[in-house]
């Protein structure tokens, strides 16, 4: 087991006397998960993965923004969603902090799908400064390093995939297994209609065919791809 990173539970003399020189910054989301999971099914998984390259990388663990852009959610209640300018605009800040004191790069890990504007918002956030980089991990990091852990071929949503991993992070939060439904349609349709429209359960998979061991399996390759990823590009684009 790794040791706990240095992070928003430490105090700023820690932070200080540590040697990191990155910080990972979690992005979770509050959005229906179906009647099985919790609506903070994103912030919970984005959380563990993220303390746990943290203690990979050394970096600084931040705390986890615990709503993004959830729109496609709409109308479910308890779904409470950002515009995709205001997460730019926290994003945008939390860069700023960072830099002043001295950070040299910052690891942005959205556990939610939906927050496709980190893209470009990174792309263009990197170009305004010399000294800091902005790193993207998303599901195109660790996508292929899934293949083969799990069965159901379009799982989108409160699926095999979430259920599975919260039973191996936090299994008292799970409740029963909700049915299983997969969409005719293709996921470009949540630009017209909220997911409830489209999905009457809110999943888009299978949460009959998770389990606990799936989860582990899911968790352990997701942040081998995030480490791995993030030290190739801390060395490519030689930040220290
Ligand atoms: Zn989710």
């Amino acid at each position: 087991m790794y040791s706990n990173p240095v992070s928003f539970n430490s105090t700023y003399k820690d932070v200080e006397a540590s040697s990191v020189k990155g910080a990972i910054l979690p992005i979770g989301s509050l959005e229906q998960h179906g009647a099985n999971l919790p609506l903070d099914t994103d912030t919970i998984i984005a959380s563990e993965i993220a303390r746990e390259a943290a203690s990979r990388l050394n970096l600084f663990l931040l705390p986890t923004i615990p709503l993004s852009c959830s729109a496609e959610h709409r109308g479910a209640k308890g779904t409470v969603y950002l515009r995709p300018e205001t997460l730019t605009s926290v994003l945008k800040d939390i860069i700023n902090s960072l830099r002043e004191e001295g950070f040299k790069y910052l690891v942005v890990f959205s556990w939610h799908g939906g927050n496709f504007v980190l893209k470009p918002a990174v792309r263009y956030l990197n170009l305004d400064y010399s000294d800091f980089k902005i790193v993207l991990v998303s599901e195109q990091t660790y996508g292929d390093a899934l293949r083969g852990i799990f069965e159901t071929a379009n799982d989108l949503h409160a699926g095999e995939q979430e259920t599975s991993l919260l039973l191996h992070i936090k299994p008292d939060v799970v409740k029963g297994t909700a049915g299983s439904y997969e969409p005719s349609v293709e996921r470009e349709m949540l630009d017209y209609l909220p997911m409830l429209k489209i999905s009457p359960t809110g999943v888009w998979g299978d949460p009959s065919k998770a389990d606990r061991v799936k989860g582990e399996k899911a968790f352990k390759a997701i942040v081998e791809s995030i480490v791995k990823y993030v030290e190739c590009m801390v060395e490519t684009l030689n930040i220290s």
